[in-house]
């Protein structure tokens, strides 16, 4: 099977789907979500964006199996897991650090649709998990699809949106890949009337603008950094009863990760006024394994 085949288990091009929270109508705004997350239940929103990147690239003829790095939680490697269940390719997931005495829901997931997992130290893992390439017949895809490739393929994002009228577009940030293939898809467009900004949700003071910057040479992005809520995968009181809000008020399910902490974002911007009586988009990028984690925080 190849990519043409994996198609037909996705909905692509993902629904656009205006929501109306007590908030955003106090407010004039008329919001809408980008909803990557119903692209596939598993194969979740950006990470396919980034896979579909990679595998336009390799010529499938080219090798017979995938391998892949990620921590034990990683919404990637279980999206690479059912994506290659689907393409029938056999895929090995290289997890960092110890194997755990019992098996997370995540791990779990990426068995039951066919991966191999090993476990290696983290010094090993720091040392290999960029590869990006083929070798011996493998495709090895960098964590989190976090590549050149990777960014390409999260251009259609903004490829499938009519932004005639939208003002502002925001997504969440965890290395910055997507919104690198966001900007990079606005700057090449005619559209100088629609701005980008990114919600990062792991603490590090500028520290995703400074590596897109570096990395891709972007600079035309905003990236708020004081969102994360204490850290990468941390939750609080107030983060979870903002999503038990927005989920009653909407039927759209937040994960508490990413896109929890991407519209508590733009919630508060909007308290701030910095986001008033116009039409924004959030792009919901999927990430609803992360609750696997976290259900009894809730
Ligand atoms: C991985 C992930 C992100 C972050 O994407 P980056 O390209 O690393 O910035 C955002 N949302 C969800 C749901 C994710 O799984």
């Amino acid at each position: 099977m190849n990519k043409m085949n994996i198609l037909n288990h996705l909905t692509i091009p993902s629904p656009l789907t205006q929501v109306k929270t007590s908030w955003s109508i106090a407010a004039g705004i008329e919001l809408w979500l980008k909803r990557d997350d119903l692209i596939h239940p598993i194969i979740s929103g950006n990470k396919w964006r980034k896979l579909s990147g990679i595998f336009e690239d390799y010529n499938r003829e080219d090798y017979n199996g995938i391998i892949t790095f990620g921590g034990a939680y990683s919404n990637h490697l279980v999206a690479t897991a059912a994506s290659c269940a689907i393409m029938e390719l056999p895929c090995i997931g290289m997890i960092r650090g110890e194997e755990p005495k019992e098996w997370n829901p995540v791990l779990k997931l990426c068995k039951l649709y066919g991966m191999k997992l090993q476990f290696i130290s983290r010094e090993e893992y720091k040392r290999t998990n960029r590869q990006e390439g083929i070798k011996d017949n493998r495709l090895y895809i960098p964590e989190g699809g976090a590549s050149k490739l990777g960014m390409v393929g999260c251009a259609d994002i903004l490829n499938e949106i009519d932004l005639t009228n939208v003002s502002k577009i925001f997504v969440a940030c965890g290395t910055g890949t997507t919104i690198a293939g966001m900007a990079t898809y606005l700057e090449k467009s005619e559209n100088n009337h629609t701005k980008l900004y990114g919600i990062q949700v792991l603490k590090g003071e500028r520290y995703i603008a400074n590596d897109i910057k570096k990395q891709y040479d972007i600079t035309s992005v905003h990236i708020y950094d004081e969102f994360h809520g204490g850290g990468y995968a941390k939750t609080n009181e107030e983060l979870i009863s903002f999503i038990k809000e927005f989920t009653r008020e909407t039927g759209v399910l937040l994960d508490p990760i990413y896109t929890g902490k991407l519209m508590l974002a733009i919630k508060k911007l909007v308290e701030r006024k910095e986001i008033s009586g116009e039409r924004i988009v959030a792009i919901h990028t999927g990430g609803l394994t992360g609750w696997f984690g976290k259900v009894s925080d809730l």
